[in-house]
Parts: structure tokens; sequence; C-alpha cells
């Protein structure tokens, strides 16, 4: 299935249940704008490389468009026209004033130099810093690409429209980034965790968790768990997979990979695993943080686990999806369970835009808040309706979406 099919079919089911009418439908699920771009790059050897760029603007009825820049040999234009439809349901289910975009290159960052990775993203920009701006398009780090890389932004985007740091985010701490936003989306992963243990009657301390993925979200999304004494029995990434069932130990697992440049082959604090097994182990709470598409309609049914935190963007197809809701197992959706990554991305916009410096606390306490709301709301719209989260989730999004066209008319 193609990945903005899958989006699609979720966005239909909470456009029945909020009974929209179908040109209502078809406005909300056409995106605004869909730009591929041809980035000739030279590489170290002087050879010629030529990479292929995205960029899809979905929709911006409610704020500047808004959304990460993915860096991966798979990307394509159906790959991100459907992330770019997902980060409209995301940043409306937070209720933060923007609307959904993603873009992306084709391109392994492993296979290039740092240098390289420089000409291409700064080529990127070259291409499309028409259509990017503060007011207008809002990019930020996503898969394969970091804070760095946001920081050649800001830069080529400044030589061509001036000084304006608002013009892109997950930038460096010491180049108009803030302290707070590389953690934040593995920061709200874990805590939207502990709040849905918490609505289903659990306790964190003992609490099984499998982590696939151990980049930015894996990552800080295990440590916050651990410090909530939860049990880390199995971690996983494109290297290697290990398990533990008296839990791993975050902080060894963090010292290896910072030794091995993120990779977790090697570890000696558990037991390697075939890495099919990681989303099939026994345990309580199952977080698949790296690619989407993971679990299908193949492994839906050998999945243990009975909560799953999409930490990944669209990791479950959906037809797996409807087997593991027909099980019974709780799913908290994508649109929420990772949105503290772009909900920090707007408190770093805000203090861009006032030339003012919040602090670590005041950017925890105030993600903790809004993604405290989010969860709430979409837990009392599924108790109430008795919906999945993930229906709920899109419920909210795409009412808040469809009553902001509305009310901005199409004129
Ligand atoms: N790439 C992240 C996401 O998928 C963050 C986007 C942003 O900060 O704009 O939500």
């Amino acid at each position: 299935m193609r990945a903005s099919d899958a989006t699609r079919i979720y966005f239909d089911r909470a456009a029945d249940e909020l009974d929209l009418s179908a040109s209502l439908r078809r406005l909300l699920a056409t995106p605004k704008r869909e730009v591929q771009v041809q980035l000739p790059v030279e590489r170290d050897s002087g050879e010629i490389a030529t990479f292929i760029g995205y960029r899809v603007q979905h929709n911006d009825a409610r704020g500047p468009f808004k959304g990460g820049l993915r860096y991966h040999p798979q990307v394509d234009l159906d790959e991100v026209r459907s992330l770019a439809a997902l980060m409209t349901w995301k940043t409306a289910v937070v209720d933060i004033p923007y609307g959904g975009a993603k873009g992306g290159v084709a391109v392994a960052p492993s296979d290039c130099s740092t240098r390289e990775l420089e000409r291409i993203t700064r080529k990127f920009v070259d291409a499309l810093h028409d259509l990017f701006g503060p007011d207008v398009d809002i990019p930020a780090p996503d898969m394969g690409t970091t804070a760095d890389m946001m920081a050649w932004i800001m830069n080529q985007y400044g030589r061509y429209h001036g000084f304006a740091p608002g013009c892109v985010t997950g930038k460096p701490v010491d180049y108009h980034g803030i302290p707070g936003r590389e953690e934040a989306t593995g920061r709200g992963v874990g805590g939207l965790t502990l709040k849905l243990l918490s609505r289903l009657g659990r306790k964190p301390p003992g609490t099984r968790i499998a982590i696939q993925g151990f980049g930015n979200v894996g990552t800080h999304a295990a440590k916050y768990l651990a410090d909530a004494e939860c049990r880390i029995v199995a971690v996983g990434d494109a290297s290697a997979s290990y398990a533990n069932e008296r839990g791993l130990d975050v902080l060894e697992l963090l010292r290896h990979a910072r030794g091995t440049g993120g990779r977790l082959t090697g570890f000696s604090g558990g037991d390697a695993i075939p890495p099919a097994d990681l989303l099939t182990i026994d345990c309580d709470v199952l977080i698949p943080a790296a690619l989407g598409g993971v679990i299908t309609a193949a492994n839906a049914d050998a999945i243990r686990a009975p909560i799953i935190v999409e930490a990944a963007n669209a990791p479950i197809e959906p037809e797996a999806d409807d087997r593991l809701a027909a099980r019974g197992v709780v799913v908290l959706p994508d649109i929420l369970a990772n949105a503290g990554g772009v909900t920090a991305s707007w408190f770093e916009w805000v203090q861009n835009r006032q030339h003012y410096q919040w602090g670590l606390d005041r950017v925890r306490g105030e993600l903790d808040r809004i993604l405290g709301r989010a969860f709430e709301e979409v837990w009392q719209l599924a108790q109430s309706r008795k919906l999945p989260l993930r229906t709920a989730a899109y419920m909210l999004g795409v009412g808040r979406v469809a009553r902001a066209t509305a009310l901005g008319g199409v004129g």
C-alpha cells in the first residue's frame, strides 16, 4: 500500500465520524503544493551527483506550513506527501498555530561526507527558499537530518532573505536553537507513555518496554522511561538488537552508542536477538521509534505487547492496525505520541521571533502541559465515543483544520 493511501484511510475514518462533506474531505485531503527539485552537487571526488529533493506543503489553514526534512534513500514523493498530511493533523491535535508540510532528499547520509551533506542542504535551500520563511513554511529535522543541517539552512536562507532565525527550527543551541528541542520528541513519547499507563491502571515501576530505534527519539524516550523505573527489556537499531529480561542499562547503552558513532552493535549488556523478534518480544509496551510501515498484516498477529506507542511516523499499516484493535491492543498514535518535537519547534520559533530565551525548565514545563492537555482531550473523546485513540486523535486534528478552513473561507 502507498504511504499516502494509509494516511488517507485514517483520515477517512475520522471524516466519517465527523460527518464531513465530500467537498470538504477533498479539500482537506489534497496537498496545497508539491514540489520536486533536482539537486546537482559536486562530490568530494570532483564527480557530479544528482539528488532529488521534495517539499510537500499539505495545509496552512491554521498557520504556516511546518514539518521536517528527511534524508533517507527511500524518500519519494508519495512518502513525503503522506508525512506532510500527518504533520497537518499533528499540529492540530496539539493545537499549535501551524499547518503541515514535509520534505526530504533521497540520499543515504552515511554515504556522504559532512561537506557533501552541507552542499546538498544548501542546494536544497537554493532550490526552495522562495517557498520557505518564518510566516510561510518552516522546516525542521526528521530522520537522517541533524541540528547542524538546520544551521546550514538558516544560514543559506539568510543569504537570500536576511537574518531570520525563525525560518527553520531544531537548530543547534549555540546557533539560535533552544535547550530542550533535541530531547523533546523522546521526552514527549516518555511522558505520554506514562500518562497512558496511568489511564490503563498500570504503574511504571517494572513495566517492560521494548524500543525499536535508538536514534534521537528512541534514546531520549528510553532515558525518560528508565528514570521513571520502567524496565527497558529490549532495544534495537539497524545494526543489532538486544534483550535483557532484567532490564537493559540505558546509561550503558548510551555510553556504548557514543563510542560506535551511534550504533548498538557490540553491546555486551544483553543477549543479541534477531531484529524481527524485537517487535514480537514479550513486553508490556512496544515503542517503534524508527522507520514507518514496520508493523504489517504479516507480523501484527505475532505482536505480544498489549500497548503500542508510535514514536515513529506511520509505523503501523492500516490492516495491521485493524488486527491489533480487534485483539484489544491499545495504540497511542504518532500524531499525538511524537508531537513533542514539533511542539518544542514552536517554542523555538516563538523565542526566535521575540529574540528571547526561556530556559530549559520553562521549555519542559510548557511541553508537558501542551502534550498533557492534548492527551486528555484525545482520551476523553475516545472514551465517550468508544473509538480507538487514533480515530479520536484524527477527529480532533481534522475537526480543528476543518473549522479553520470554514472560518477563513476559500473566497
Ligand atoms: N520531524 C518531526 C515530526 O515529524 C518534527 C517536525 C518539526 O519540528 O517541524 O514531527
